[in-house]
């Protein structure tokens, strides 16, 4: 009998496309109440759409409106701005 492949949640960057695991990305949700926070539990409910741990990605997502496709919401300016802030303050660390 073959050895159990473990299975790894892919999921993909709303930045550069490309399907990494869970555990490598950021998620950002859009909450019940229509917040778009960084969820940095992994474990919120609601519509989540995941960029790579790097202020690159999280730009290419913004630009190319990849995030904004994955929420299905219009994120405004000052919403981009403190998810800017949260992901700078989480590289730091
Ligand atoms: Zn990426």
């Amino acid at each position: 009998m073959a050895a159990p492949v473990k299975k790894v949640p892919l999921r993909k960057c709303t930045g550069c496309q490309e399907m990494k695991s869970k555990k490598e990305m950021l998620r950002i949700l859009r909450t019940a109440e229509g917040e778009i926070i960084v969820d940095t539990s992994g474990r919120k409910n609601g519509r989540g759409a995941y960029v790579c741990r790097c202020m690159d990605c999280f730009e290419k997502a913004v630009k190319s409106k990849g995030l904004e496709r994955a929420l299905k919401v219009r994120v405004p300016e000052e919403t981009y701005e403190s998810l800017k802030k949260e992901i700078e303050s989480i590289e730091e660390r």
